[in-house]
């Protein structure tokens, strides 16, 4: 990760075009259907960058209609798995070759900051890509010792036309999440990308079509939600969806799921993840990670440690510290050297963190810093810390998704546990003890997905991910992801020769 003592008034101009704003339909860049097109904004300004085609049922419709032929007529599903392997490697250099200008562009559409697009989140990408690679060509079934004589072997087949949506908070690495394991089995997909962040999809849509993918494989359509986004959820030829955003959009893509065709759904959703910290943990490097995992891009991340429980024997040094780390964190233009945090995504995501603030303050917690607008333009936010939160308040049960870190007291173990797992999400948590049978006992006693200890945000290509509760269904990355898009048919022949 990048520096934050090095905060150098450097900016760094992007040396990008957006080379595209049509979507991507069985390999060629076209118009919607309409001719209609939407903005996508700079959030350090709030200004245009470009105009993007705007899709919607029509659109998706013909996209699925190309997904469909590829996966129907090959040969994609039928190419060796080996020759599938090394397109996908192949597209992961031509990554590598534009990381300077994804990295751009990225931080351009979602104001993070650019050496977290450069150093962390390209890298990522393309490791993603290299393990989904790896796998395509291990995959396979088994042969079942049933009773009675009769051979029986699965065969592990893709499910054909995945249609996947996904969000604005990590465009590129949600694109990797989802079409990495889609494509290594085999599948074909529509994917619309969010509103807010169309453009870098389109890039490496383009470049993996250059590496060698088949025309009609990968289909990205832009558009809003419940236009394009319900389209797909509901399209009668889509075998499979996936979803990354709100548990409420959640909610409804599953039912369009069901209403229309029953198509399997996967959905990565909302956190109000715990971040818990012992009197025995080391004090300084606890306040350095709690602080990292809230203010992380924005606060805008699905795991974020949103309730950080502190142990009342050090929670005074705690908040001290904590505050004086957030008034140190650097916000500004994410293209300026030493910049840790951008601006919020949206005029609606900027004017919602704002709203919880006032809801924080009104609820009397004590707002110990931050809480305001920064500057005049563009959708900067403080660095805010909340004391003395309660666990009904709002600001501890709802997503903010923004710069709000809430500070909560506790005494002891089963406390703790009873009152992170009181909410309706459970994604991740974090652990800080350096006592390995209070580590033991909360990682098992904690109803999340995903439990850092002694660390927080450790992600990996081969570490799965998902939620319990109204976090989602289903794991996302590992091993895990590959049976999201597969199908496994069982095979069953009686044997010739019982003695054999
Ligand atoms: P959202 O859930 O509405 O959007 C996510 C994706 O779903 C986007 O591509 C969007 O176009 C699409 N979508 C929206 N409505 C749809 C519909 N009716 N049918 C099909 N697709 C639809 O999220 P948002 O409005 O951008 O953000 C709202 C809140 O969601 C945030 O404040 C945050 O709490 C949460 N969020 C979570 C994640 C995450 O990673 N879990 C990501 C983004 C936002």
């Amino acid at each position: 990760r990048f520096s934050t003592a090095a905060a150098v008034d450097e900016v760094i101009i992007p040396q990008v075009q957006i080379p595209y704003t049509q979507h991507l339909i069985d390999g060629k860049f076209v118009d919607s259907a309409s001719g209609k097109t939407f903005p996508t904004y700079d959030p350090r300004t709030g200004e245009v960058i470009a105009q993007v085609a705007e899709g919607d049922a029509e659109d998706i419709n013909r996209a699925v209609v190309a997904a469909r032929k590829a996966f129907d007529e090959g040969p994609w599903p039928k190419m060796t798995a080996y020759e599938r392997c090394r397109i996908l490697l192949r597209f992961a250099d031509l990554v590598e070759k534009h990381r300077s200008e994804l990295a751009a562009l990225e931080t351009w559409d979602n104001g993070k900051p650019y050496q977290q697009s450069f150093n962390d989140e390209l890298p990522m990408f393309v490791r993603l890509f290299h393990y989904y690679a790896g796998w395509a060509d291990k995959i396979h079934g088994m042969t079942v010792p049933a009773d009675g004589k009769y051979h029986v072997q699965t065969l592990h087949e893709p499910i054909g036309v995945a249609g996947q949506i996904i969000p604005w908070n990590f465009p590129l690495l949600m694109f990797a999440w989802k079409v990495g394991p889609a494509l290594a089995c085999g599948n074909t997909i529509v994917l619309k990308t969010a509103e807010q962040t169309p453009l870098t999809a389109l890039y490496v849509a383009k470049l993996l079509h250059e590496a060698g993918l088949p025309p009609g494989v990968v289909n990205i359509v832009s558009g809003y939600g419940p236009t394009a986004g319900a389209a797909l959820a509901s399209h009668m030829d889509v075998d499979k969806l996936a979803f990354t955003g709100s548990t409420e959009t959640g909610k409804i893509v599953l039912e369009l799921a069901a209403r229309s065709n029953l198509k399997p759904v996967t959905l990565e959703l909302g956190g109000k993840s715990p971040f818990i910290v012992y009197d025995d943990a080391d004090v300084d490097q606890a306040v350095e990670v709690a602080h990292f995992a809230l203010f992380f891009n924005q606060g805008q991340c699905c795991c974020a440690g949103s309730r950080t429980f502190v142990h009342e024997r050090i929670y005074d040094e705690f908040l001290e510290k904590s505050k004086k780390r957030a008034l140190k964190r650097v916000v500004g233009d994410p293209f300026k050297n030493g910049v840790e945090q951008g601006p919020q995504i949206d005029t609606e995501q900027f004017e919602k963190v704002l709203r919880y603030i006032r809801s924080g303050i009104e609820s009397n917690a004590t707002l110990e810093c931050g809480g305001q607008r920064l500057g005049s333009k563009g959708f900067f936010i403080q660095p805010t810390v909340f004391s003395d939160v309660k666990d009904e308040m709002l600001i501890a049960q709802d997503e903010i998704f923004g710069p709000v870190q809430t500070i909560l007291k506790f005494k002891d173990t089963e406390e703790v546990i009873r009152r992170a797992n009181a909410t309706r999400y459970g994604l991740a948590a974090g652990v800080f003890t350096k006592n390995v049978h209070t580590a033991n006992t909360l990682m098992r006693a904690l109803r999340v997905g995903t439990v850092w200890i002694n660390c927080f945000d450790v992600f990996d290509a081969a570490i799965p991910f998902g939620g319990y509760k109204m976090s989602g269904t289903g794991r996302e990355k590992g091993i895990y992801s590959l049976n999201n898009y597969l199908q496994i048919k069982a095979v069953v022949e009686p044997l010739k020769n019982p003695a054999w």
